[in-house]
């Protein structure tokens, strides 16, 4: 079936999309995107989505290309005209299409992109076995908080993390603490049983999924600190866990090819996984189909 994407007010097949070269997002990095998982056509943590994206676009001084109850309903036509159920929508806003300088156009006509493309979420092996994370420094820029399109480092990361036979990278400060994955947040359990991932500020991303996953661990009693983790200390955790709306909450069970705990996946990523999908109201889309199979 041939995909449709959404492109400054027209849906346009996807092959054929595009914008100009001299839009700023690609002369500049000067945009902001936001991705939605749909679980069995629910966009999950919509209203958080749409909110960070407000803030990043506010951050940098951005208009929003339309009223986000409009973008709500391009989001889900997009969905719609690809036959997504289960998949991702990318939203991505520059600062428009303008002659060629560092300062901000007069009059800027923001660019809105929509694509939506199905997805397996994760495989079923990741969940059973964990994924494994390498470590790398932290090279990004001091505005982490805002979801920008400029992503070099994290293609250098994920590219790395590749070459190594990982799932993730997980970035580094120069004072030893993880910051986040590439694509993720990162968290650790303790050995006491303690839930921890680093406090929301400009050295990470607030993860909309991890928002909800503190919401879910504080409803749940369960045990939680924000607050940053050395890899020293992710080596001596008793879990490990990454959280994204592409993945949800998985496993880590490898940190730069050290096992995690006993190397298997534990039991307070699975409760959270559990919960998040509760939370969102739809079944696993990993997990669900084995059981059916079964
Ligand atoms: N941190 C970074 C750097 C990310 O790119 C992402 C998602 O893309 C996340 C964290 C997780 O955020 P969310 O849960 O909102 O997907």
């Amino acid at each position: 079936m041939p995909r449709t994407a959404y492109v400054n007010g027209r849906y346009v097949a996807h092959g054929g999309a595009h914008v100009h070269i001299e839009d700023r997002g690609f002369q500049f990095a000067d945009g902001v995107y936001e991705v939605v998982s749909v679980v069995d056509g629910v966009f999950a943590d919509e209203d958080g989505h749409l909110a960070r994206l407000s803030r990043s676009l506010n951050e940098l001084d951005l208009p929003w290309p339309m009223h986000p109850m409009s973008l709500r309903f391009v989001m889900r036509e997009v969905a719609r005209r690809n036959r997504v159920r289960n998949g991702l929508v990318y939203v991505q806003i520059t600062r428009g299409e303008a002659p060629r300088d560092f300062r901000f156009p007069a009059d800027p006509v923001p660019t809105l992109v929509v694509t939506c493309r199905s997805t397996k979420f994760s495989a079923p092996q990741q969940l059973e076995k964990g994924v494994s994370v390498i470590t790398i420094p932290d090279i990004r820029w001091a505005r982490r908080d805002i979801k920008s399109v400029a992503l070099l480092p994290q293609v250098l990361g994920k590219q790395r993390a590749a070459e190594a036979g990982a799932f993730e990278a997980w970035q580094v400060d120069p004072d030893g603490t993880v910051t986040e994955g590439c694509s993720s947040n990162a968290w650790i359990v303790t050995q006491e049983g303690v839930l921890v991932t680093r406090a929301a500020s400009t050295r990470i991303l607030n993860g909309i999924t991890r928002l909800s996953l503190l919401a879910e661990a504080e409803a749940a009693g369960i045990p939680f600190e924000e607050r940053a983790f050395t890899v020293e200390e992710a080596y001596a955790a008793r879990e490990a866990l990454i959280s994204s709306a592409s993945t949800f909450c998985v496993p880590v069970t490898r940190i730069d090819g050290k096992p995690v705990g006993d190397g298997v996946p534990g039991p307070l990523g699975r409760r959270l996984r559990q919960a998040y999908l509760a939370h969102v109201g739809v079944a696993d889309p990993v997990i669900a189909p084995m059981v059916t199979k079964l």
